[in-house]
């Protein structure tokens, strides 16, 4: 099995959900078995209980599960029928930990967040079906409740071998009006935080206002350490649904494929 772990940084709301499914629908119109995974880094046990005017609609799976929003995206892109195990927040994670521990099932030790809590993600991860699952975490890359996810994700890239993985980093760059110029600096130093906690991305996803232009692109590349050709930019589109399309027309499944090694055949049907 390979896995895309999607991350973000600089803001919340930039795109993350609409990028993953995007993704993963490229992807699966290249004849791959994909499997998508949403993960929520907040404590509520499922979005049942969080306000739809701060958190946006409640999205219901078929099997009755009260899920985020984007599990609607993943339905809507992928054509398929997500259930409550696309979903984990840190809430489930938290409370299947404490619950075995008050059934006696750790047997004398001390219950920490490493490795009890992060073995109890890596077990739900594995669990998945598909040959390449998507996981995108929700937040911002240095939110203390995200961390304990991205530290799972960075062990399990070690243990199933960092080969079968692809980190793609979700920024921002704000176009600053007065000075005439993109500012890549916060997407810098998201991608620092990141290398820090030992995910070196292997591709960014540059969301902009507007087209971005070649230097600023080339400036993230350098300064984050990802081939240049990894580096992509994705402005605001009027119209979501043809992120698909703008990813495939850049070839990103091309580019994916080549890093997970996995052979594709290109059979582009997304229409909406
Ligand atoms: P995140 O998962 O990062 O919180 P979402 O994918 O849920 O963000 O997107 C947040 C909002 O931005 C949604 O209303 C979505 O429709 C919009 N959006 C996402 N990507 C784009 C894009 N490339 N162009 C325009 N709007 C977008």
């Amino acid at each position: 099995q390979k896995f895309i772990v999607v991350t973000g940084g600089v803001l919340s709301g930039i795109g993350k959900g609409i990028f993953s499914a995007s993704l993963a629908r490229i992807l699966k119109d290249s004849g791959i078995n994909v499997n998508i995974l949403k993960i929520d880094p907040y404590l509520n046990v499922d979005a049942g209980t969080m306000n739809p005017n701060q958190h946006g609609e409640v999205f219901v799976t078929e099997d009755g599960y009260e899920a985020d929003l984007d599990l609607g995206h993943y339905e809507r892109f992928l054509g398929i029928d997500v259930s409550r195990k696309n979903n984990i927040t840190a809430g489930q994670i938290y409370l299947s930990v404490i619950q075995r521990e008050r059934e006696g099932k750790y047997l004398g030790s001390t219950v920490q967040i490493v490795p009890h809590v992060t073995a109890e993600i890596k077990e739900r991860i594995k669990s998945m079906s598909g040959d390449l699952l998507v996981i995108e975490i929700g937040g911002t890359v240095g939110d203390i409740e995200g961390e304990v996810f991205l530290e799972a994700v960075r062990e399990l890239a070690f243990e199933i071998g960092r080969e079968n993985f692809l980190f793609a980093h979700v920024t921002y760059v704000p176009f600053l009006r007065t000075t005439n110029e993109f500012k890549t600096k916060p997407t810098q130093q998201s991608t620092q935080l990141l290398r820090k906690i030992g995910i070196h991305p292997d591709t960014i996803v540059v969301r902009t206002e507007g087209p971005i232009d070649a230097n600023s692109l080339y400036k993230v590349a350098l300064f984050s350490g990802v081939p240049r050709n990894m580096v992509i930019n994705l402005p605001d589109s009027p119209n979501v649904y043809e992120v698909p399309n703008i990813l495939h027309s850049l070839g990103l499944h091309r580019l994916v494929a080549r890093k997970l090694n996995l052979e594709i055949r290109d059979n582009y049907t997304w229409h909406y």
